[in-house]
């Protein structure tokens, strides 16, 4: 619901009050408090949208799907470790419809996965040591996604690799051999368009940097891992998918 039909819903909600006075009490108790839940909804105070999040998920998921939520309470068993962007639009869970239980997910700065490292990137390593050893996902999904700000940063870096930040230009950096790729294949294009290409081109450097961590090269030896690119369109609402060995799936545009 947009900003302005919570506001509508309010202000209807408030005229029948008024205009039926005489209206049975427990009726009008029950106005007053649908009024009360669409205006926190709509509202911009932090706790209130936390509380109202939380009560809708509790009614309409916890509280109705009680064998899922009984099943997860002891365990989870996930098949798919997912790495996504930060970018608020694109959850893994909304785009690929993921349920509570099914993604074990990372999200980073343009959904980089770096070269094993023990101290670099200690919290990258036990995200997938966990997910490898410990869950056994069956598969590693890297998701790129349309007009990503990491892979824009990425390609904005000057030539001499001079940076500007604390953390984020050094942290893209990890698929700079993906950039090195583009510029020189794709000169001809425009900044945006290079972008876009660097957007697939870097999760093929982070499936590639997976192959550097000891665990994940022996699942993929023992069959029991597999390992997948994806890219998520957000402009024209597509979703691409592609093997480790580039294998690309048709389109998914729906
Ligand atoms: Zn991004």
């Amino acid at each position: 619901m947009t900003k302005d039909s919570y506001e509508d819903a309010i202000a209807g909600l408030s005229k029948l009050l008024s205009e039926k006075a005489d209206l049975e009490g427990v009726a009008a108790a029950k106005i007053r408090e649908i009024t009360a839940e669409l205006a926190s909804a709509g509202s911009s105070d932090p706790v209130q949208r936390i509380k109202t999040g939380f009560i809708q998920f509790k009614k309409e998921k916890f509280e109705k799907d009680v064998d899922l939520y009984n099943k997860l309470a002891t365990g989870q068993s996930p098949k798919f470790m997912v790495f996504a962007c930060s970018d608020s639009r694109v959850c893994p869970s909304h785009i690929l419809n993921f349920q509570p239980g099914e993604a074990f997910v990372v999200r980073n700065i343009a959904n980089m996965v770096p070269p094993f490292d023990l101290t670099k990137y200690s919290g990258v390593g036990a995200a997938i040591e966990y997910a490898v050893l410990h869950l056994k996902v069956e598969n590693i999904l890297v998701i790129g996604h349309s007009c990503c700000g990491g892979i824009k940063g990425l390609m904005s870096i000057p030539d001499d690799g001079s940076t500007a930040s604390d953390f984020i230009e050094s942290w893209v950096k990890i698929c700079a051999p993906a950039k090195t790729k583009i510029k020189a294949a794709c000169s001809g294009l425009s900044f945006t368009e290079q972008c876009t290409n660097l957007e697939k081109e870097s999760v093929n450097v982070s499936l590639a940097n997976l192959l550097t961590y000891p665990f994940v090269r022996e699942a993929l030896v023992n069959k029991t891992l597999s390992l997948k690119g994806g890219y998520y369109d957000f402009v024209k609402g597509s979703f691409q998918l592609w093997d480790l060995d580039f294998k690309i799936t048709p389109n998914l545009t729906v």
